[in-house]
């Protein structure tokens, strides 16, 4: 698991001239986050818009196969992408991260670049799919405790608001996603919204 640590420096110069040097540390804990290189993204066709600092957080799933192999989370990546960009003539794949079942998050949009998953939500969220079909079961605990982390990061990183909020994508469309189970798993998590 990754660790990125932010940097805060501390100076004092002492009344005799001496300069003395303070250096924290805080550790910042991240799950580990597959870049695009890494998952064999194709550049995005237009640049879609930034966002900062966002309060939402909504939970999707793909509605697809699951995987739980880094080459089969890499492989359905591609593909999504593709039908994201082909299909739906979107500039990129929708979402801003996706979670699979290895416990590994795969960098979609990012933290900074608008996503296309949610209609009135996409410039003030993170849009996070777990990558499966979550209607009669809920994502594994690897997966689980990978979002769940994501989220602090992006909370450690300021990409996300301290006071955030979450959202299944259901509560903004009428769709059945993220699916029953995880839509009630999510609702259990700290800071998940009834009435958005
Ligand atoms: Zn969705």
């Amino acid at each position: 698991m990754l660790k990125v640590f932010s940097i805060f420096l501390i100076i004092f110069v002492s009344i005799n001239g001496l300069c003395i040097l303070i250096l924290y540390l805080i550790p910042i804990e991240c799950p580990r986050i597959v870049s695009r290189e890494q998952w064999g993204a194709v550049p995005p066709k237009n640049d879609s818009g930034s966002i900062a600092k966002v309060p939402w957080v909504v939970i999707h799933h793909s509605a697809t196969i699951n995987c739980t192999t880094e080459a089969a989370c890499e492989r359905l990546m591609r593909s999504i992408q593709n039908f994201h960009m082909e299909t739906n003539d979107w500039d990129d794949i929708g979402y801003n991260f996706m979670v699979g079942e290895n416990g590994a998050v795969y960098t979609g949009r990012g933290w900074t670049t608008q996503g296309a998953h949610t209609v009135g939500f996409n410039s003030r969220s993170i849009g996070i799919a777990f990558i499966g079909t979550f209607i009669d079961k809920i994502p594994n605990v690897a997966a689980r405790a990978a979002a769940r982390q994501l989220i602090q990061c992006g909370v450690s990183l300021a990409h996300i608001h301290p006071q955030y909020n979450i959202i299944g994508h259901r509560q903004a469309a009428l769709t059945e996603c993220p699916g029953e189970s995880l839509f009630h798993e999510i609702s259990n998590w700290p800071r998940f919204e009834p009435n958005p």
